[in-house]
């Protein structure tokens, strides 16, 4: 499609899309009164205004049942795990086996390297994006330290090339292929947090395998944005939050999805609680860990239900609008939102966009590199009602969200953009 530079041209693609109803459905945030432009929602997703009958749901069957709740809730608590699978299946491109709700997002990360992190003597290594997000690169740490491994030796991160702000997909399968003989896992963020990189997660699980690691991904940054396929790739396992682009809520449950193909391969070892016990038989109370199929069987403790409330109301409007047309509406939001940016005079003199310019290798998030003035022109977006995210030392992150940002807004922010750069 041909872009054009003007409020009337970004209206009317707001008109045409079919999505457009679904920013109603939102609470949006106001700054002095007036309603901000919200890019951050790969850092805390709007509430959607079904969440509050969702967890009330909650709140008066407690009320009126106590305990049985568990059976006779409306939606029975003993089985809430369940009652998400269908959505998150769908997000990841997964059986609904593969994918469960549970914990925070670096609890899951520690759960399934505990399962797929196996180092051997000869088997130690662990691949990864250099600068992963902190959490991530904390776990990975303390993982290494745990099975009395040097960090040093264990650690392999992978760098751009000189010059260069995101990874070449022949450059990460290259890598993996050079450690072969010491690789035990393969773990990317599935959307780099940073750089807005959506990786080749088909090409990383092949390189891998091939190198006979196991292969997972975090896709905090992904879930929600773009669409995935984890069964088709054979991808081990990943693991999620659910506050981002999922809108969840503030320390919205998590998720983790493993594949099939360990289902039934109880001879994994993992970290084990009664919630990942045969349900049949998790009253009986009994010595001996049977865990059930499938991911089901990694739950630790049983379903936080009021969190998990929030997240249903949420994954109804990801069911109702599909990740497919979500995406669809993302890469038309933010290749508007790439073209009003490079259409500023004299651009390259004070920014550039280090995310790929190529829509299949990034979610909907840009990260714009200042080159001056940046902490400047930041506060000069904040003083206009935008909310965006500052990154230490120049970067300006901003994610229009499909779900229920808009390319008025889009063109509004670069309008107050350009001003301020000047
Ligand atoms: C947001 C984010 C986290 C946060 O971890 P929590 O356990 O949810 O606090 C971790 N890793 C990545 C890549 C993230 O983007």
């Amino acid at each position: 499609m041909k872009f054009e530079n003007s409020l009337t041209f970004a209206r009317q693609l707001d008109r045409q899309n079919s999505l457009k109803s679904f920013r109603k459905q939102f609470h949006l945030p106001k700054v002095k009164g007036k309603t901000a432009i919200y890019f951050t929602g790969n850092s805390l997703g709007l509430q959607p205004k079904s969440v509050k009958n969702s967890i009330a749901q909650e709140l008066n069957d407690w009320a009126a049942l106590g305990v049985e709740g568990h059976t006779y809730a409306k939606r029975p608590w003993l089985y809430y795990h369940k009652f998400s699978k269908k959505a998150l299946a769908r997000l990841v491109g997964a059986k609904p086996i593969e994918v469960v709700g549970m914990n925070q997002l670096t609890v899951n990360l520690h759960l399934m390297m505990a399962t797929f992190y196996q180092p051997t003597k000869k088997r130690f290594k662990i691949i990864t994006e250099a600068g992963a997000f902190s959490s991530d690169q904390y776990a990975f740490e303390s993982q290494l330290k745990f099975h009395g491994i040097d960090p040093s030796e264990g650690l392999i991160e992978l760098k751009p090339r000189a010059g260069e702000f995101t990874l070449r997909t022949e450059d990460i399968s290259q890598s993996i292929h050079d450690h072969r003989n010491e690789l035990a896992l393969v773990i990317f963020g599935a959307v780099q947090y940073y750089s807005g990189q959506f990786f080749n997660l088909k090409e990383i699980t092949k390189a891998g395998h091939a190198a006979g690691g196991y292969v997972g991904f975090d896709l905090a940054h992904a879930m929600g944005n773009v669409s995935m396929s984890l069964h088709a790739h054979g991808v081990d396992f990943a693991v999620w939050c659910g506050y981002k682009y999922l809108n969840s809520g503030p320390g919205g449950i998590a998720g983790a999805f493993v594949h099939e193909k360990h289902a039934t391969n109880f001879a994994l070892p993992r970290l084990a609680g009664w919630w990942g016990h045969d349900e049949k038989a998790r009253f009986q109370m009994k010595k001996g860990f049977n865990p059930m199929h499938g991911v089901d069987g990694w739950q630790l403790s049983n379903f936080p239900v009021l969190s998990g409330a929030a997240q249903l109301a949420s994954l109804e409007l990801f069911e109702k609008a599909g990740i497919k047309n979500l995406r669809k509406k993302s890469v038309q939001l933010t290749n508007y939102f790439e073209y009003l940016l490079t259409s500023i005079d004299g651009h390259a003199e004070y920014f550039s966009i280090i995310t790929p310019n190529n829509a299949k290798d990034r979610g909907c998030q840009l990260s714009i590199l200042m080159k001056k003035n940046g902490r400047k022109v930041f506060n000069q977006l904040t003083k206009n009602g935008v909310i965006a995210d500052w990154r230490e030392p120049d970067v300006i992150r901003v994610a229009p969200v499909p779900m229920y940002n808009t390319f008025e807004e889009v063109f509004i922010f670069c309008e107050i953009f350009r001003k301020a750069m000047k």
